[in-house]
């Protein structure tokens, strides 16, 4: 059993100065009902607390460190790059390096706006659709989302938010207001008649649809091709936008995101998390078109003081050049399988306790269920009782996973094969120690 001593001091502290102790909700570990870790330092695949506990990490800080952690390559061009300052709130000419790297590499983005995180990067796309689609018709005023879709903490999406939402099991938030949630139709995930009924009642109203086009935040759950092309269809025939959160997805999935892997162009694209190596960047874009009607150009306002740092620019194209190396996505997909692969194998000695697995690269999830799960309400009908104790039984083993059973999980390029069998390892005493508890 790890010592977790002075983590519990720190977070005792913690609960006195932040609320629950952390600065982002599903860091503070409710959903699994035990005290979070608190973390030193981190090379590679690998995690250390302040006690000195060592993890593999598959949560790489939600998705951006999919190069493993403290890489040097990025180390170095975020130190050259503070040297020179790190600000300047005026153009820099390593934004125009960033910007052209993202319209060559994501297929639908001809234009591209930089700003400092995955919420923002997804309040400015809506309001951009609905400024967009409102200029033939004013009608349009509504957006489609998704039941367990999280796309940020941006109000008039707060509903029926997935993972951090799902897990606190807040309905949705207060604070916000029927007035601003009153436009935002929520649907079932990989349901095409329930988006063909939808469109036939609102139609002339949709500005536009959001979705994860793979779902990272209710669990990780593959879309069907029919359900993205019914999507790209609709959006066609009823003159609205089709926006892919790619936050999470991006960069991770396949080098194009997963509008790549599907073959799928959305009018907008939202993306994070892997585009800032590390550091808080987001960034919207999608068809010249649309993108012209942001300010100063066009009438749409958006802004920001930090926007296009330098510090974060130069880590953040590092990091999307260094995955640019060929085989790169190859390697991610073959160790998530060999992983899962490895799991299932053990499972085999567990026949009474049902696991199913999704792997999409570099993000995977699994599922304490009897059938692949296709939408959050699934999702929710796994056995997330016995996550729990699982997740627990993986941390003392030294594994980190999200601490959620509504999470995706992340592979990096860091990870070794000795870190996987370690992993596979650790799952089969988990498993043993699990079943031992049930029937003492
Ligand atoms: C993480 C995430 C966001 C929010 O990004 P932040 O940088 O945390 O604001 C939005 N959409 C998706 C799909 C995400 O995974």
């Amino acid at each position: 059993m790890p010592n977790f001593t002075k983590s519990k001091e720190l977070f005792e502290k913690a609960k006195e100065l932040m609320p629950g102790g952390v600065n982002s909700p599903v860091r503070a570990f409710k959903s699994i009902g035990i005290d979070p870790v608190f973390f030193e330092k981190a090379k590679g695949s690998k995690l250390y607390d302040v006690d000195g506990n060592e993890y593999i990490d598959y949560i790489g800080s939600w998705g951006p460190m999919i190069l493993g952690h403290a890489d040097p390559d990025i180390e170095e061009a975020a130190i050259a790059a503070l040297k020179n300052s790190s600000s300047f709130g005026a153009p820099t000419a390593l934004e125009n390096t960033m910007t052209a790297e993202i319209i060559k590499l994501v297929p639908s983005i001809e234009m591209v706006r930089m700003v400092n995180s995955g919420t923002e990067a997804v309040l400015s796309a809506i309001r951009l659709a609905r400024a967009f689609t409102s200029r033939s018709n004013p009608a349009k005023t509504k957006i489609i989302k998704f039941k367990g879709c999280y796309h940020g903490h941006v109000d008039p999406l707060l509903v029926q938010a997935g993972s951090g939402v799902a897990t606190l099991s807040l309905p949705d938030s207060p604070g916000i207001t029927e007035s601003v949630t009153k436009d935002t139709l929520v649907l079932p995930y990989n349901d095409v008649s329930a988006l063909e009924e939808a469109f036939n009642a609102h139609g002339k109203e949709i500005s536009a649809i959001i979705v994860e086009p793979i779902v990272g935040n209710g669990g990780c759950i593959l879309p069907e091709k029919a359900f993205l092309e019914a999507m790209r269809k609709l959006c066609d025939e009823n003159k609205s936008l089709l926006i892919f959160d790619e936050v999470m997805t991006g960069f991770r999935v396949a080098l194009g995101g997963a509008q790549e892997k599907y073959d799928i162009m959305p009018d907008l694209t939202t993306l994070g998390k892997v585009i800032g190596g590390g550091f808080p960047v987001g960034a919207y874009g999608g068809r010249k078109e649309i993108m012209e009607m942001v300010a100063p150009v066009g009438p749409m306002y958006q802004a920001g003081t930090l926007s296009g740092n330098p510090v974060a620019m130069a880590a953040g194209y590092t990091a999307i050049s260094k995955i640019q190396r060929r085989g790169f996505y190859h390697e991610l997909k073959a160790k998530s399988q060999y992983l899962i692969q490895g799991m299932q194998k053990v499972n085999q000695q567990f026949i009474d306790r049902a696991m199913t697995f999704v792997e999409a690269a570099g993000m995977f999830g699994l599922f304490f269920s009897e059938k692949p799960v296709k939408n959050f309400e699934e999702a929710k009908a796994a056995d997330t009782e016995f996550f729990k104790k699982y997740y627990v039984e993986m941390l003392n083993n030294g594994i980190y996973l999200a601490p959620s059973p509504f999470e995706a999980l992340f592979m990096s390029a860091a990870h070794s094969y000795d870190d996987l069998d370690r992993t596979i390892e650790a799952h089969e005493k988990a498993l043993i120690s699990l079943r031992e508890a049930a029937l003492a």
